[in-house]
């Protein structure tokens, strides 16, 4: 499935299996998650995508050998610059993502840079594992930034949050579930996954909370959490990208409260991420989609109508 132009539907189309290069790893996709990010690059938010371009960064396959390995969105890094030298290849200056600036998933093959590829415990199949890649993983990183929380707030109810609620419920945190007005089965689906309280996002909850992590890329909802922490607590914006966060009085930060926001992810987060998800044990709640109906699977992503995570089942 490929995108020509922001704003265009993907189109189906045959094209020639990528030849792997040297150090690249050539995977038969048998699964892809799919992101909001994608919808990001599909409606032209994030700027330079490698046109024509097939998107998906949550990739499942198996290696001729018979490896079955996943491809997270961290495709390639130089390895040389200040930040890759410094245990930050997240941040590095020339990172290439997948279904970005690399080829990515919603495909039949993709080769992937096999130092990036990350092994899929046995415990997980190939749909439940894909969101794992990076809905977990963003939403990983994000529980490890918003530091040591009791009460932990989470802003939006999907692929991510669905995950990270498991495992904060796993590390003895009291989670509270912040969804859209009127989304009452997204409050539901969160009081599932182990939240005490959930409720709509333009409400306070119950109590004050030490953190908030923001999924949903809407970016009036950081001032609202901002007034939902207690004193020292911290915001962390999840998503690549979000609308415009408006001004707030300086009263919301005092007291050491902070706003941050995560970028991608580092292997580590992958390799701690993945020996920690069948401890919990993290269960992925899937809706699978086959390839040709990626727009399908986009569409009812953006208007919030996916229980947990979409999936594109590609190969049976
Ligand atoms: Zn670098
Ligand atoms: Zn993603």
């Amino acid at each position: 499935m490929v995108l020509h132009a922001a704003r265009e539907p993907l189109r189906l189309e045959d094209v020639p299996v990528p030849e792997p290069q040297p150090g690249q790893v050539l995977l038969r996709v048998s699964a892809c998650g799919v992101c909001r990010t994608d919808l990001h690059v599909l409606d032209g938010e994030l700027p330079h995508p490698t046109l024509p371009l097939v998107p998906g960064h949550q990739i499942v396959g198996r290696a001729e050998d018979g490896r079955r390995l996943g491809v997270p969105w961290l495709g390639w890094t130089d390895g040389t610059c200040r930040y890759c030298l410094s245990g930050r290849e997240n941040l590095c200056e020339s990172a290439r993502f997948t279904g970005y600036d690399l080829d990515g998933g919603y495909a039949d093959w993709v080769v992937a840079d096999e130092r990036y590829c990350l092994p899929i415990p046995d415990s997980y199949d190939d749909v439940q594992a894909a969101p794992l890649l990076c809905a977990g993983l963003i939403g990983y990183r994000s529980l490890r930034l918003a530091g040591d929380p009791e009460r932990l707030g989470l802003y939006g109810f999907g692929s991510s949050a669905h995950i990270v609620a498991q495992l904060a419920r796993h590390e003895g945190r009291r989670v509270f579930g912040f969804v859209r007005p009127g989304d009452d089965a997204a409050a539901r689906f969160a009081l599932e996954l182990g939240c005490e309280w959930a409720g709509p996002s333009d409400e306070p909850g119950p109590e004050e909370l030490d953190a908030a992590i923001v999924f949903a890329p809407v970016g009036a909802l950081v001032p609202v959490a901002l007034r939902a922490l207690a004193r020292g607590g911290v915001v962390v914006c999840a998503g690549i990208h979000m609308s415009d966060i408006p001004t707030f009085p300086y009263e919301l930060l005092w007291e050491e409260r902070a706003v941050r926001s995560v970028a991608n992810l580092t292997r580590r987060d992958g390799e701690e991420l993945l020996a920690l998800a069948p401890r919990v044990p993290v269960r992925t709640e899937v809706e699978e989609f086959p390839l040709e109906q990626a727009n399908e699977a986009l569409d009812r992503l953006r208007r919030g109508e996916i229980r947990g995570s979409a999936v594109l089942r590609v190969t049976v």
